[in-house]
Formats: structure tokens, C-alpha cells, sequence
């Protein structure tokens, strides 16, 4: 058959692929990566690389050349903010907003972060980011730790971006209403051990569900190993037992899910298209 990909189910010929939407391959110590992506491209995970800041960006643009379903995203990670403030108007930071396929991680932190005399600092680096999305029609992947309202505000002030929430373990009210803005839920590795996190795992629509690591530090931060890809089918697992479903419904339902937004967002259309070129030609072969 020749012409463009078919624009079909996009798993109807094949495996459905794995998706971590959020994991940071930049932190990876070298000794680390290879395998790393090695597993990606074993187990077929497409990863987005999200950067905390800009070093970690190109670092992530650096491994997805070396891996092509690692796509690399651009953030300035609250905790970082306060670095970047004043450099806003920097020409490479402009650079990377401009080039960037999306943002993340970016957002808002009010629960790791208390101290207030950072707050500013968030909130200006967020608002950057949040208006070259609305400019530049940008898919979001968002932190809102204990800032759950306030993202929320800010998503509508800015024109409701196309957005990825991250590992949300908010509360309800702002959980509703971040569905009402249209955004997916990622659930990743607290699940396991959250009865909150399980909780929402169980409620987020079919539509709206997509699963993430955050390695190599999620798990880290939770049992002091870092993470490695496959993690994200330990995730699967759990969420079918909370969903009532086999693992493979929900591989099934979360690329759907992931390869539904790329397509409808001009930067990432076309990275979807290739994958799933490239997963067809491999199929093929
Ligand atoms: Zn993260």
C-alpha cells in the first residue's frame, strides 16, 4: 500500500505501545541510559522526556535523536524557577520556547515549595510558558502540587491549553474541574502505595487516562531505587485491578488515548505519524 499512514485506530495492525507521558531520561546517570533505552525500545514505550530546566532540555533533545520514541519536551520545573526569573527575556530560552515539539514540566508547586518568596518567581516563568503555548498552540504537561486552584485559573486565563496532568494528587473539586478543562491524568508508580492516588485512578474517564513514571526519581523518591522504563507495567498492572480491566485494555486505551492528542496538535502530529511509520515498517519487516 503506499501513501500516508492510515489514520485509523492506530493499533489495529499491531501491539498497542506502552506510553510513560512524563519521565525525566535526562537524570539518568550514564551508566543508566543505555539500558535504559534500550528497555524503551524493547518493550516499544513511547516516552515523552520532560526538562527541568534548560541544560536538561537539550540533554533530552540529545537522547531522543538517539532513541525515536523518546519525544523531548521543554520546561523550567518550578523548583527551578526562581533561577530562571530573571532571564526571561534570554534569546536561548526564546529559542527553545519557539523550537520546542511541547512544555513540561512546568507549573506550580505550593507543597514542596512553602516558601512564599518564590511564588512570584513560579508564577512568571509559568506564565511564559503558559502564553508561548497559547501563541504557539503547545501541549502542556503540568506539576500542580498544592497549587491545584491556581493552575486551574491560570490554564483558563490562557486560553485552556491542550494539557498533561502530572502525577495529580490533588483534590476533588480542582480534579473536576481540571477535567472540565479538557486535560488527561497521568497515573504513575504512588499509585501502589496512595489510597488517594488509587482513588482517582478508579475515577479518571477512559478518555482522560495516561500513565508516566517520572523516572528515574519517582520511585526513588518512594523507595530509594530509581526507576527504570518498565516500570510503567507495574502501573498498567495496578490500574487494571482498580479499573476492573486486563492490562492489555489499558495499553490499548492509553495509546489510544496519547496518539488522540498528538494528532490533534500540529507539532506533534507529525512525531506520531512517524512512530507509527516506523512501528508499521517494523512490523513489516
Ligand atoms: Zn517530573
Amino acid at each position: 500500500m503506499s501513501g500516508p499512514p492510515r489514520l485509523t485506530s492506530p493499533s489495529a495492525a499491531r501491539p498497542a505501545m506502552l506510553v510513560d507521558a512524563h519521565a525525566h531520561l535526562d537524570r539518568y546517570p550514564d551508566e543508566l541510559l543505555a539500558p535504559a533505552l534500550a528497555e524503551i525500545r524493547r518493550a516499544s514505550i513511547l516516552t515523552i522526556a520532560t526538562a527541568m530546566d534548560l541544560s536538561s532540555y537539550e540533554r533530552a533533545k540529545a537522547i531522543a535523536a538517539r532513541c525515536p520514541l523518546v519525544v523531548p519536551a521543554f520546561g523550567i520545573h518550578p523548583w527551578n524557577a526562581p533561577v530562571y526569573s530573571d532571564e526571561l527575556r534570554d534569546q536561548s530560552l526564546r529559542r527553545a520556547l519557539d523550537e520546542a515539539l511541547l512544555f513540561g514540566e512546568i507549573g506550580l508547586d505550593r507543597r514542596f515549595v512553602p516558601n512564599a518568596r518564590t511564588h512570584p518567581a513560579q508564577r512568571a516563568v509559568f506564565e511564559l510558558f503558559l502564553a508561548a503555548a497559547r501563541d504557539q498552540g503547545k501541549l502542556v504537561n503540568l506539576h500542580t502540587s498544592g497549587a491545584e486552584e491556581e493552575v486551574c485559573q491560570l490554564l483558563e486565563r490562557f486560553g485552556r491549553p491542550a494539557a498533561i496532568v502530572h502525577w495529580y494528587s490533588g483534590p476533588a473539586d480542582a480534579f473536576a474541574r481540571l477535567l472540565e478543562l479538557g486535560a488527561l491524568f497521568t497515573v504513575g508508580v504512588e499509585v501502589h502505595f496512595s489510597p488517594h492516588i488509587q482513588a482517582l485512578a478508579r475515577i479518571i474517564p477512559d478518555d482522560r487516562l495516561l500513565t508516566e513514571t517520572d523516572n528515574p526519581e519517582g520511585m526513588e523518591w518512594l523507595t530509594g531505587t530509581p526507576g527504570m522504563p518498565l516500570l510503567v507495567t507495574d502501573v498498567v498492572g495496578k490500574l487494571a485491578e482498580l479499573r476492573g480491566t486486563n492490562p492489555e485494555g489499558i495499553v490499548q486505551t492509553v495509546e489510544q488515548n496519547l496518539f488522540r492528542l498528538m494528532r490533534a496538535n500540529r507539532w506533534l502530529a507529525p512525531v506520531a505519524e512517524r512512530i507509527l511509520g516506523e512501528a508499521a515498517r517494523e512490523r513489516a519487516a
